[in-house]
């Protein structure tokens, strides 16, 4: 499309978004590659979320790269042709965040997984937090407790979270999907979640960091970077030690903690502490002498 019809249908889509209009009259196609209209999820107090305010942003961020990578271009996953609208409903931050809960608990957006799972696996932890993780999507332990990051990868992920000097409950922690993807009867481990799921997800994520409004997030893995920011040309090696942003907020990239239990080298716990350290820098948290050491070689 020509820059200046492109220019000219996305005026005219804003006006008839302001107008109330929804984009599901439009082609998809037409959709995704229009910008989308500038909303303030952030501030939203009570309001009815589209999924196209909510899954795209007009906004262009640079990544800040502090492994000397040149900058890259980042905005939160565009791609998804699922509509899944969410209300986002006033009151103080937990009220908003136990409806958004509600909300999600009787998501069929995905009938497959609606019907295999045990339970939504929404999130846990601080309404108020400054910091927030996001993982990929419940393993079987998570869909039978209902919180995530309980199974072998959460007790690595509370260490890791213990050595920065902070508790479960002084945070936030939540996956890109919510619900456990599907396996064969029989089977066992976890299955990556598919794009279709993640984007049809996603809408649920971003109004839980709109509520909460961390000040910081922490992307954990490759597959959560996926869905956050759509398919990478890069992978975690090259990724790690970055910054995003999504909705306005930092997003700090590294490895998923399983990706650490599969590989013990000390090297690697080194890289994601480097990038914790990095997250308390940002956060103004006070680092010791102690903590600037941690999986140093001696
Ligand atoms: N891995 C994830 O990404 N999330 C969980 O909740 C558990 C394991």
């Amino acid at each position: 499309m020509d820059s200046e019809l492109r220019s000219q249908a996305a005026r005219y889509v804003q006006l008839l978004r302001r107008s109330g209009k929804k984009d599901a009259w439009l082609p998809a196609g037409l959709t995704r590659r229009l910008p989308a209209a500038q909303a303030s999820v952030g501030t939203q107090a009570s309001a009815s979320i589209q999924p196209s305010t909510l899954r795209s942003s007009s906004r262009v961020s640079v990544v800040r790269s502090e492994a000397g990578q040149s900058p890259l271009p980042t905005r939160p996953n565009p791609q998804s042709s699922i509509p899944n609208p969410i209300h986002l409903p006033s009151g103080s931050k937990t009220e908003r965040l136990a409806a958004l809960k509600k909300q999600t608990s009787g998501c069929a957006v995905c009938p497959h997984l609606a019907k295999s799972r045990t339970q939504v696996v929404f999130g846990v932890g601080n309404p108020e937090a400054k910091l927030m993780f996001v993982g990929e999507a419940p393993g079987a332990d998570e869909d039978e407790k209902g919180e995530p990051f309980v199974g072998r990868a959460g007790q690595l992920l509370t260490k890791m979270i213990v050595a920065m000097e902070l508790t479960r409950e002084q945070i936030y922690i939540a996956n890109v999907l919510k619900c456990r993807p599907d396996m064969p009867r029989n089977a066992s481990g976890n299955r990556k979640p598919t794009r279709e799921e993640m984007d049809a997800c996603l809408p649920y994520l971003r109004a839980q960091v709109a509520v909460i409004a961390p000040q910081v997030i922490v992307a954990l893995g490759a597959t959560a970077v996926e869905g956050l920011f759509g398919p990478q040309k890069m992978n975690m090696t090259r990724l790690r030690g970055n910054w995003r942003e999504l909705d306005g907020v930092p997003v700090r990239l590294t490895f998923h903690p399983s990706y650490l239990l599969h590989n013990q080298d000390i090297a690697l716990k080194r890289l994601v502490w480097e990038d914790l350290l990095a997250v308390m820098e940002r956060l103004g948290m006070p680092i010791s002498e102690k903590q600037r050491g941690f999986f140093l070689k001696t």
